[in-house]
């Protein structure tokens, strides 16, 4: 196992009923900027559900932040935070709204350009604190470090990480995800199983427990995720499905061990161009990041296929099947797993990396051996 230091201070409140205890854990006096997307929050009653359970406090609120939330968006958010000297931020949403928020928080203090902390990863010494009410399972972001702003001007996405913007308290109630078009469910999904692949799939670092959890959260999202979908309107499936996106990226599965992510920096230049779906950019890069990489991960993928999928057989034929076993669970959800299928244009293979190197990203994956070249290959099998 590799050296490592674990914390999360995320309070989970699970459950049906969970959003009417937010009121004991964000502070009486409090200047609550409730931020939302859309407005499927408005439509179906988790605004008004979150604002009752709030009394006595000072609201404002902020709509409008969109899927891929952007540096444009959430600066106009940030202006009115500042102007109304809010001190305690609410993310009502799935992960855009969640990410959104968390960057709003560091470039409310945040002296000079905000941009910076993600163009440059300018250090976040302060940042408001803030809670989420979690409406889509997928990111972990609700209690997790992490966030992915776009900026449209320039078509960049880009990450930022500091503790500093872990959400205080989640609150998580399946009732709360129901009203989830197929297409997010099924996302969430991907992105979720992604999320543990790339903490998991890697080279053996002897960490039995760790691998155990993440293939532990692998089976169970190949046998609920289908359940949410096939029954919509079960809150069991789905209650399942949030706890295991918020266990996938959440530091448990991921403290002391190697960690790939290339499928996920290839998947946000993919969005940054073509405005995919996060979780459908994701779809199309790992089954040829998995094939292209067959050496590298060999043993990983081998346990892979024989503990995830059930595989028996020589080597080789289990790595073959269970590369094709993944990329027919996605399929099986409506997700496509190539360019051609989710209607994107070949030359992505070359503006990807082209991309990815002037965002000085030219060395991925748990061994930082994923140059461009690499990368173009991993998108021309993904043609
Ligand atoms: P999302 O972009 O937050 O939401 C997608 C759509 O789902 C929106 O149109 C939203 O509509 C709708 N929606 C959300 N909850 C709903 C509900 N209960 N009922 C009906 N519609 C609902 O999707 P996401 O997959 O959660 O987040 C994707 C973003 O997270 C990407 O930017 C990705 O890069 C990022 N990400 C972050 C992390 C991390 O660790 N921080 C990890 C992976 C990905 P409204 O806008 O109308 O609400
Ligand atoms: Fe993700």
């Amino acid at each position: 196992m590799l050296d490592f230091a674990y914390v999360n201070p995320t309070k989970i409140l699970f459950g049906a009923g969970c959003i009417a205890k937010l009121g004991k854990e964000i502070p009486a006096d409090a200047h609550v900027l409730v931020t939302y997307g859309g407005g499927s929050a408005e439509r179906n009653g988790t605004l008004a559900e979150v604002e009752a359970a709030l009394p006595g406090r000072r609201i404002s609120r902020f709509g409008g932040i969109e899927p891929n939330p952007t540096y444009e968006t959430l600066m106009r958010a940030v202006e009115q935070a500042r102007r109304d000297g809010v001190d305690f931020l609410l993310a009502v949403g799935g992960g855009s709204v969640i990410d959104g928020t968390k960057f709003i928080a560091a470039a409310i203090p945040f002296e000079g350009e905000p941009w910076d902390i993600l163009a440059r990863q300018a250090r976040v010494t302060r940042a408001v604190p803030l809670g989420v009410v979690l409406t889509l399972p997928a990111t972990g972001s609700e209690s997790n470090a992490f966030a992915v702003i776009s900026r449209a001007a320039t078509q960049d996405k880009l990450a930022f990480s500091t503790p500093k913007v872990f959400p205080r308290v989640a609150a998580l109630d399946p009732a709360r995800t129901l009203s989830l078009p197929e297409r997010q469910v099924a996302n969430g999904i991907v992105d979720a199983f992604v999320h543990v692949i790339e903490q998991y799939l890697t080279y053996p670092a002897e960490a039995p427990l760790q691998d155990r959890l993440a293939e532990g959260i692998l089976l169970t999202l190949i046998e609920e995720g289908p359940k949410t979908l096939a029954d919509p309107t079960a809150p069991g499936p789905r209650g399942s499905l949030m706890w295991c996106a918020t266990l996938g990226l959440n530091g448990l599965i991921g403290a002391g061990v190697p960690q790939d992510w290339a499928t996920h920096l290839i998947g946000h230049e993919i969005t940054a161009l073509t405005g995919l779906d996060h979780g459908r950019t994701l779809a199309i890069v790992l089954p040829a990041l998995l094939d292209v990489r067959r050496e590298a991960k060999r043993a990983k993928l081998i346990q892979f296929g024989k503990r995830v999928w059930g595989l028996s057989g020589d080597d080789d034929s289990v790595i073959d099947q269970a590369i094709a076993r993944t990329r027919a669970f996605f399929e099986s959800l409506g997700v496509a797993t190539r360019l051609s299928a989710a209607g994107l244009a070949p030359d992505l293979v070359e503006r990807i990396p082209e991309r990815l190197t002037a965002h000085g990203l030219t060395a991925l994956g748990e061994r930082q051996d994923i140059g461009p070249d690499t990368v173009a290959e991993i998108l021309r099998r993904a043609l």
